[in-house]
């Protein structure tokens, strides 16, 4: 008699309890994200994938100076030297190993051309080693841009004063 009065129990005050619980999350915000449809935007500070800038006429604004390489703690950038047909120094190779990169954004601190920037952008998981070494051509911006030029400018003045805000 004891457990069929239990069971009465479970199913008249326990189970309501329970499903009252389900029941009221869902008018709460959930605080999970529809990953790849939703995706929460980082820190301001976050430093992402690396860009190569251009001027507005679409030409490459790194002049191989190697200063970037020179300020790089973990020896990650490589380039070789090239000349435009203008007779202009230019990068014929540019590379990034991202498997030594740190992110510490010295490379795009020590640049006197403001050439290379370090982006939001943090999908760039790949399933083999070679994957990891950027090439210039996958690191220049595109030309002519597709996203909002008021981004540049907000970026550069960031920049002029001192603020590490990264807007890609
Ligand atoms: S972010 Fe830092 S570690 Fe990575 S390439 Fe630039 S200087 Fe080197
Ligand atoms: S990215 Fe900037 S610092 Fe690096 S080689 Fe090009 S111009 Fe020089």
């Amino acid at each position: 008699m004891k457990e069929v009065i239990k069971a009465i129990g479970n199913v008249f005050i326990s189970m309501p309890k329970g499903l009252f619980v389900t029941f009221k999350h869902l008018f709460i915000k959930p605080v999970t994200l529809d990953y790849p449809k939703q995706k929460n935007p980082m820190s301001p500070r976050y430093r992402g994938k690396h860009y190569l800038e251009r001027y507005d006429d679409g030409t490459e604004r790194c002049v191989c100076c190697g200063l970037c390489a020179a300020a790089c703690p973990a020896d990650a950038i490589y380039m070789e030297p090239d000349e435009t047909e203008k007779g202009e120094r230019c990068a014929k190779v540019y590379e990034i190993n991202l498997l030594r990169c740190i992110f510490c954004g010295f490379c795009e601190e020590a640049c006197p051309e403001e050439a290379i920037f370090l982006g939001q952008e943090y999908e760039f998981s790949a399933g083999d080693r070679d994957s990891f070494i950027w090439t210039k051509e996958e690191m220049l911006v595109q030309h002519p841009r597709k996203d909002n030029p008021l981004k540049r400018v907000i970026r550069r003045v960031r920049k002029v004063y001192g603020v590490t805000d990264k807007v890609k």
